[in-house]
């Protein structure tokens, strides 16, 4: 395909193409450095007045997942010139591997149309627990209050929410002819008790294809795309201000001038090894990492060159996902000590990092033998590899490595919580609450080398119209990013579909602004 070939939208669905591109880039090893480090601020980059242009257009998008194909319509329609880059042959990126979950609530006409009650205030009473005290205040409320409207904009832009509500399951996958359904610990009774429990995880009928597939086909002929271009540094001029990108194509280096605005969407750094092991080194442990091949921070390490901040690159989501193997979440969930430490019912994300954070031997599901026969019959059943049992809970503790006498006291609390339908603790919901008491006893490793970890929360600091900020607290005019090459709403991890939701309403205000500058 010719790098400079208009390309008609039906091509680009599904999978991820690895295409083999070598990227200029190499990560910044101060990825987690605190903001203002000198090493940051010395970086170079390449200055407008040295470039040899080869295209032009308003509006350059970097990557073509769901943030960016967002930028791209929204810029298409305010009437600029758009080229987009993307490194694979293909667009989707990470949102086409992924479950194809949009978080969206507050009243949503999918939500109203099945009866379900939401508010704003709801919505975003329970993101700001979810995505905890280091989220960026001025995003969430940008993203709660725009929500019901991003949704009527994914419809409009071809996407169909029109099956039912599942209100009973926690998600894993999404059954057929459903499309709003339960995906976060929005009825766990910590959250219960500050947001009524809604479901908002919205299922576009086609799934995660069927996301790129309708943005794509909005965007229309006009939308101009490279693919198997990578991206491998951000141009400015005398100001500072970012005017271009230079790119490495199939047929060699291009340059592309921007005449409004960059808008970056390369998604996480997941598959660099070099920023994760300093940002969040614990992840390295796990069994595995769940992402894109292209997830390696390019955009991120780029805007780091001409200055931009970056938060929360701590934060990484970790599928400890217990609830996927039914009987398991009627388990009660040690750390190494013996101790419980949160609701097995919660969501995949909330257990991986507690146990990431808190535990650094042993963890384990401790399930009686009904229990288990339950989770052997799950379809899921496979993935659970490392079991012991035994007769008495003292002598599973003792086989496990923990303490025997704290083991037994903990689940003999545990225990009457089930009997008297309430856990005192964690507020685990009441269904999931039976006494393990009939053996034999099973302890099920829970351990980060147990389970994937997934995609990375944290990256370029951005405002409310999605324009880069500096090491100053001040834009870079010129450059905007969205999806999750920037940190968006998060802190934590709220919830599946919380990070597509996220990149297409920053993906849409950064195509926006940048159209309209
Ligand atoms: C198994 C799995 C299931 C998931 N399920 C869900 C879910 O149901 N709901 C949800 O919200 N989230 C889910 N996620 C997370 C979610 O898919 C991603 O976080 C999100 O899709 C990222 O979107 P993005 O647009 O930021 O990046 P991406 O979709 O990854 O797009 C980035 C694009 O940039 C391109 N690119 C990278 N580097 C360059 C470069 N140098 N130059 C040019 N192009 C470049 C890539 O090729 C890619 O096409 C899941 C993740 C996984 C792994």
């Amino acid at each position: 395909m010719s790098t400079h070939e208009t390309v008609s939208r039906r091509t680009f669905i599904t999978a991820v193409g690895a295409t083999g591109v070598a990227l200029g880039l190499s990560s910044l090893a101060t990825g987690c450095a605190p903001q203002g480090s000198d090493e940051s601020q010395a970086l170079s980059n390449t200055s407008a007045d040295d470039v040899a242009w080869t295209d032009e257009a308003e509006v350059v998008v970097v990557g073509l997942g769901a943030a960016g194909a967002a930028a791209a319509v929204a810029a298409l329609e305010e009437g600029a010139t758009v080229i987009a880059l993307e490194a694979a042959d293909q667009a989707g990126g990470t949102t086409a591997l992924s479950g194809g979950l949009i978080y969206m609530g507050g009243g949503t006409s999918v939500q109203q149309r099945l009866g379900i009650e939401d508010t704003p205030e709801n919505f975003k009473a329970y993101l700001t627990k979810a995505v905890g005290p280091s989220a960026d205040t001025e995003l969430l409320d940008i993203f709660c209050t725009s929500s019901p409207d991003l949704c009527a904009w994914c419809i409009d832009h071809g996407m169909t929410f029109d099956g039912d509500a599942d209100e009973t399951s926690h998600i894993v996958e999404t059954p057929e002819g459903i499309s709003l359904m339960y995906s976060g610990n929005e009825r766990a009774a910590d959250y219960a008790s500050i947001a009524t429990p809604a479901p908002r995880g919205h299922a576009p009928s086609g799934g995660a294809a069927s996301i790129i597939d309708s943005l794509l086909q909005s965007a229309g002929a006009g939308l101009d795309i490279r693919f198997g271009t990578a991206l491998s540094e951000l141009v400015t001029d005398d100001s500072g201000a970012v005017v271009g990108v230079k790119a490495e194509g199939p047929n060699g280096p291009v340059a592309v001038r921007a005449g409004k605005g960059v808008i970056l969407a390369t998604g996480a750094f997941t598959n660099n090894d070099e920023i994760v092991e300093n940002c969040r080194p614990e992840a390295l442990s796990c069994r595995g990492r769940t992402a894109g091949p292209l997830d390696r921070g390019d955009g991120m390490i780029a805007a780091q060159k001409v200055g931009a901040a970056v938060r929360s690159t701590s934060r990484m989501t970790v599928g400890a996902h217990v609830y996927m193997y039914e009987g398991l979440p009627k388990g009660a969930l040690l750390n190494h000590r013996g101790q419980r430490m949160l609701a097995e019912d919660w969501y995949g994300s909330f257990i991986g990092r507690t146990i990431l954070e808190n535990t650094l031997s042993g963890c384990f599901v401790i399930i009686d033998q009904t229990m288990y026969d339950e989770a052997m019959g799950c379809p899921y059943a496979a993935g659970l590899t490392n079991i012991t049992s035994a007769d008495s809970i003292e002598a599973l503790a003792e086989k496990s490595g923990l303490n025997a006498d704290r083991t037994a006291e903990s689940i003999a609390r545990y225990n009457e919580f089930c009997r008297t339908g309430v856990d005192e603790d964690f507020g685990k919901s009441p269904e999931y609450l039976i006494p393990i008491e009939q053996g034999p006893f099973y302890a099920v490793s829970v351990l980060p080398q147990d389970f994937s970890a997934f995609f990375t929360l944290g990256g370029l600091k951005i405002d409310g119209s999605a324009r880069v900020i500096n090491l100053d607290g001040e834009p870079i005019n010129g450059l905007y990013a969205a999806g999750r090459c920037s940190c968006g709403i998060f802190g934590e991890y709220a919830g599946s579909g919380s990070s597509i939701a996220d990149g297409l309403t920053f993906g849409r205000i950064a195509g926006q602004t940048a159209a309209t500058r």
